[in-house]
């Protein structure tokens, strides 16, 4: 049986240097996954520069198909998945004049909606011993300390993806009627998305816990600190290599580890939040 990794947003940034690591330490085959082929395939290429081999496969995060796509070739060539690492993100610049209300939409659909998407697509083909990492952020955290106690309560107390679904739409509909602040919520949009993100990670491991069918799964968000991409304007202080050590280091947790499992993790080690 050959193992499977796929990365999303592989095409540049943190999770192309993901997929680079990937190549060197995976027991297996590596997908770099885009929503662009173009941008895809020229990864894959500069990556065959260096003497690895990625391979590719079409994924826009935001898309049902492309997501029921990627995973119905994955069961049909490999039988199931073995890591998924849910890279892909986007975040408007500080200086955007898109009214905040398009921000807090588009930025919520693609960080939080679309990752938890892909997740329900793809966690029913993992295998036992799969290793899942969400790129999260430490905004998230400074976002959650802005909310309101009231607001960091029901959020730290979510108990089903339900749960967060309804926060995060209230996040939305607080911010279209211009009261996100007036209801305790932070001034942030990927903030917010990202706290969506750090949120579910710990329901999801719980509920990948109760399926005694699997054995072994390990999901778990991190921050890959302050990387130097296009996200950052490239002001971010790490490389990008630098960037990807936190979630290869969670994508290549060993069998059995116990620790961390549904964390929240920065320079490999849990923070709580
Ligand atoms: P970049 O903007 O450099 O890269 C983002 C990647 O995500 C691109 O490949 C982009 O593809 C892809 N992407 C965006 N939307 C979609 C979509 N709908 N479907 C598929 N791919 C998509 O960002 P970074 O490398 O800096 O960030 C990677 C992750 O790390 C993000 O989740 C980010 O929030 C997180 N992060 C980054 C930090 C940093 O300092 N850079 C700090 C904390 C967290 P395309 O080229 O087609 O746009």
């Amino acid at each position: 049986m050959t193992r499977v990794a796929v990365v999303t947003g592989g095409n540049k940034g943190i999770g192309f240097a993901i997929v680079r690591g990937l190549c060197k330490k995976f027991k297996g085959d590596v997908y770099l996954t885009a929503r662009d082929e173009g941008r895809g395939l020229a990864a894959v290429k500069e990556l065959e520069g260096e003497g690895l081999s990625p391979k590719f496969h079409q994924l826009d995060i935001l898309s049902g198909e492309s997501i029921k796509k990627l995973g119905a070739f994955l069961v049909d060539k490999y039988g199931g998945l073995d890591v998924l690492v849910n890279n892909a993100g986007i975040a408007f610049k500080q200086d955007s004049t898109a009214p905040f209300s398009e921000q807090a939409e588009v930025t919520l659909k693609s960080n939080y909606t679309a990752t938890l998407n892909v997740c329900k697509g793809l966690f029913p083909i993992l295998r036992s011993h799969a290793r899942v990492v969400h790129l999260s952020s430490m905004t998230s955290l400074n976002a959650l300390s802005k909310c309101s106690s009231a607001l960091q309560s029901s959020l730290k107390n979510c108990k089903t993806l339900t749960d967060v679904d309804e926060l995060m739409a209230k996040f939305e509909k607080d911010v279209k009627n211009g009261v996100h602040q007036a209801n305790g919520w932070a001034n942030s949009a990927y903030g917010v998305s990202k706290i969506g993100v750090t949120v579910m990670t710990p329901i999801q491991q719980a509920e990948l816990d109760a399926d005694e069918t699997r054995s072994d799964l390990v999901v778990n968000c991190c921050c890959p600190g302050y990387v130097d991409t296009d996200m950052t304007s490239h002001k971010g202080l790490k490389t990008i290599d630098e960037g990807a050590e936190t979630p290869l280091y969670l994508a290549l947790l060993p069998p059995n580890s116990t620790q961390p499992r549904g964390e929240y993790v920065s320079e490999k080690k849990v923070v709580k939040w």
